[in-house]
């Protein structure tokens, strides 16, 4: 059971801990819900069916046009009826009249942020806010900019140090992986180019691939788009102000991010590849949005979507497919790959960008999976040993519990 990510005399670590073979996070987009359809939702995912998703917020909504969105500013209290991990940028600034959104708006609303004791770990680019980072992104995060004669200014849309204030270690990177299900796993080209060509096409394109791999600098990177990296569920970035922070990329499609797509991105037999890949999938969609065919509709949520939820539901009940918000979820990948294995010791090593200064208390509430071949096991953290562990048996591999 599990695959093996790191090997060594004693000691196995595997992808996830047991029971789970995969991990699946929902990363919804709040655009469109309102204080109804919210309340719906959360009744439906979190209460119903016990799905320990995370969510996402506008701290603020200044969209004429969605005028009646929910945000933090009217309604801090969803916050902690359900888990909520995700700052959709800072607020809701599209269609939003003669207002434009500045440097003051973040400065706001992170002081809201921190009123309200919400440390977000993801951030999420909203639609073509003028503030996004990476998706659409208009501006460089640089805190000035320059024109061609040499003349400098402030730029009133740069807020990379306020959104690395407000707890932000994540940032999605504008990318949704559409072709391969299960991230966090090594992919060869013929896998990575299914569903990109056709059989033949394919072939010709992994043969390609391969012979102009030298001279990769000089392809064309959206035709030659395959890395044996590249299916990473997260990876550093450097952005233009030297920031440092980790970019990951969502699942699905730009067709199926609402609520009636989600049922087909969730569908039974989309749950059990995942399955079968042993890999990640963080999964894009806007719970609170329907399509527009369905724009009248007496119930928000249709039947194919709540089946999906509800099977997926089954399926992590029974221990198949592990769930979590984002967040979590990376967290978990980035202490998992900063592990050392030392004879019959585990290592837990800080990374440079989320936990530099890693503590046991970091690891507290994470499970880890394991292969014994040695009775003793030591968990050191930094140095520091770490008592409070639970290692338990399940079936010819162990769970490591740190509480
Ligand atoms: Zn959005």
């Amino acid at each position: 059971m599990g695959r093996t990510v790191l090997k060594s005399n004693l000691i196995d670590l595997l992808a996830y801990p047991p029971p789970f073979s995969c991990w699946l996070a929902l990363c919804s987009d709040p655009d469109a819900t309102t204080f109804d359809t919210w309340q719906v939702l959360h009744q439906l995912i979190w209460a119903d069916l016990r799905l320990p998703f995370g969510d996402s917020f506008f701290i603020a909504n200044r969209n004429l046009q969605w005028s009646n969105q929910v945000s933090l500013t009217e309604h801090p209290e969803i916050l902690t009826a359900h888990p909520h991990d995700t700052m959709h940028t800072w607020g809701d600034y599209i269609f939003s009249g003669s207002y434009r959104f500045t440097r003051a708006d973040a400065e706001e609303g992170l002081q809201r942020l921190q009123g309200l004791g919400v440390v977000p770990r993801v951030w999420t680019d909203h639609s073509n806010f003028s503030g996004n980072l990476l998706h659409r992104a208009s501006t460089q995060a640089t805190p000035f900019t320059m024109d061609r004669s040499g003349h400098q200014y402030v730029n009133e849309l740069y807020t990379l140090d306020l959104i690395r204030a407000a707890g932000v270690r994540y940032v999605w990177d504008g990318t949704l992986q559409k072709h391969v299900v299960g991230q966090d796993r090594h992919v060869t080209a013929w896998q990575w180019y299914e569903g990109r060509y056709r059989a033949r096409n394919r072939l010709a394109m992994v043969l390609l691939d391969r012979v102009t791999r030298p001279f990769d600098k000089l392809r064309n990177q959206e035709i030659f788009s395959y890395s044996p990296a590249g299916n990473a569920q997260y990876y550093p970035h450097q952005f233009p102000d030297g920031s440092r922070l980790y970019c990951f990329p969502r699942f699905g499609s730009w067709g199926s991010g609402d609520i009636d797509g989600l049922g087909s991105l969730l569908a039974p037999a989309q749950v059990e590849r995942l399955i079968r890949s042993q890999g990640t999938a963080v999964v894009y969609t806007h719970l609170g949005k329907r399509h527009v065919s369905r724009r009248d509709a007496a119930t928000h949520v249709p039947e194919a979507t709540i089946q999906a939820l509800r099977n997926l539901a089954e399926k992590h009940h029974a221990g198949a497919v592990q769930i979590s918000p984002t967040a979590e979820l990376l967290d978990y990948l980035v202490l998992r790959d900063h592990i050392r294995i030392d004879g019959t010791t585990l290592h837990f090593e800080p990374d440079a960008i989320r936990f530099p200064d890693l503590a046991p208390r970091d690891l507290e509430g994470h499970s880890f999976g394991l292969r014994l071949r040695s009775r003793d096991i030591t968990v050191m953290c930094r140095g520091t040993r770490v008592r409070t562990v639970d290692v338990e048996p399940m079936g010819d591999v162990h769970r490591l519990r740190i509480h």
